[in-house]
């Protein structure tokens, strides 16, 4: 069993990332046409290997929703926090801000 993440360790944005190529610690940003977050795409930062995908309201698709925001720093955050619900999961419930995983 892995430590939990404190932090994202690298991103990587563009319009075709995916949860299952995101590397343990890498965010991936997957954006929209006008270059703005559609959904963050990572591994579940508890070590679990899940791959978790959390996308914005313009996914549209009408699973959960979040509000997600490229900072001025060139991070990114979601809000609200992200809880793992699936029986088998992991139950991993944290914020992600300014790239920084915020374990609840
Ligand atoms: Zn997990």
């Amino acid at each position: 069993m892995r430590e939990r993440l404190p932090a994202f360790t690298s991103v990587r944005t563009g319009p075709d990332l995916w949860p299952h190529e995101a590397a343990f610690g890498e965010l991936l940003v997957h954006t929209a046409e006008d270059g703005s977050p559609w959904a963050l795409c990572y591994q579940c930062p508890c070590g679990c290997g899940s791959p978790v995908m959390v996308p914005s309201e313009k996914a549209r698709d009408g699973s959960p929703t979040w509000t997600l925001t490229a900072e001025a720093d060139g991070s990114y955050s979601a809000s609200p926090s992200v809880r793992m619900t699936s029986p088998q999961g992991c139950k991993s419930h944290y914020f992600i801000r300014s790239n920084r995983i915020e374990w609840c």
